[in-house]
């Protein structure tokens, strides 16, 4: 774990991005219809086509020490390392535990855990198996409330075909059994943590639930998979892994209105390397103005 993570400053919030994990997805899934001669340059692509993604978790600690919260967990440490293999997936074991001490945090004062949605590189490091025998199940941060939207969880209960593969119920059945999950209800969700508002996006998967820190100046939109990746700013670059891809390019003109609007900051889940940016807009052109969260090797 790097011991030079970059902090930011967002109202009463101390906020940081810790790469949990890595990932490789197929670079063509990532990118829909965008042709590989457009996305390859500036991405890892392996021999079997396949992009490297960091996995993220957004660390914001509020100044008076009420509240610790963690927006999304990464894969986690259940993955059979043979399945693990097909994605590549590679967990940093500890990874949140030491920024949270960098942080001059314990483990134990997570008070919140916002699942933006439930696919395994988002929710995995909820849960965990108790011990080497690998089926009793507990939650990693017992002592947090752990929010989801309502319509998600009954989604991510019973998905469709197409996006089932994406979906573990060891990552989040337990929630509900513990009794650890608040449930966010509606389309406009009043949120009750001090300085957090909630945004819903339903292009990539219905209710996805982005939050958003509030700034005197630039508030920071924690934007999930409706833009997984700098790389994924251009409003049609979208991911073939979405269930409605003309809802995440409307979504996303919309997000870009209010960045220009609000002068809002971003963060992502994705990026493999910048926790978020601050956007230039120019007409149809959107870019990273400035790399924000950039974890020092
Ligand atoms: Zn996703």
């Amino acid at each position: 774990m790097s011991h030079t993570m970059q902090t930011m400053r967002v109202g009463r919030y101390k906020i940081t991005s810790v790469v949990t994990g890595w990932t490789r997805l197929d670079g063509g899934a990532m990118f829909g219809v965008v042709p590989k001669v457009l996305w390859e340059k500036g991405e890892d692509c392996d021999d079997s086509n396949r992009i490297l993604l960091a996995t993220r978790t957004l660390i914001a600690a509020r100044d008076d020490g009420s509240r610790i919260i963690l927006v999304d967990t990464g894969v986690g440490s259940k993955w059979p390392p043979e399945d693990a293999k097909r994605y590549a997936v590679e967990n940093r074991k500890g990874a949140i535990r030491h920024a949270l001490a960098a942080l001059d945090h314990a483990p134990e004062a997570v008070t919140d855990i916002v699942a933006t949605h439930l696919h395994f590189d988002h929710a995995g490091g909820m849960t965990r198996f108790k011990d080497e025998a690998r089926t009793d199940l507990a939650l990693v941060f017992p002592g947090a409330t752990h929010w989801v939207h309502r319509r998600h969880w009954d989604h991510a209960l019973s998905p469709t075909l197409r996006d089932r593969a994406s979906f573990f119920s060891h990552d989040f059945q337990l929630l509900e059994e513990s009794g650890r999950v608040q449930f966010v209800e509606g389309d406009d969700p009043a949120c009750p943590i001090p300085g957090v508002e909630w945004a819903l996006s339903h292009g990539h998967t219905p209710y996805q639930l982005l939050p958003v820190f509030d700034d005197e100046t630039s508030p920071l939109f924690f934007t999930g998979d409706l833009v997984p990746t700098a790389s994924h700013l251009p409003p049609a670059w979208v991911m073939a892994y979405d269930l409605y891809p003309l809802k995440t390019l409307n979504e996303r003109l919309a997000l870009y209105e209010r960045v220009r609007a609000q002068n809002l900051r971003i963060a992502f889940p994705h990026d493999r390397r910048m926790g978020g940016a601050r956007l230039a807009i120019d007409g149809k052109r959107v870019s990273v103005e400035e790399p924000l969260l950039v974890d020092g090797a």
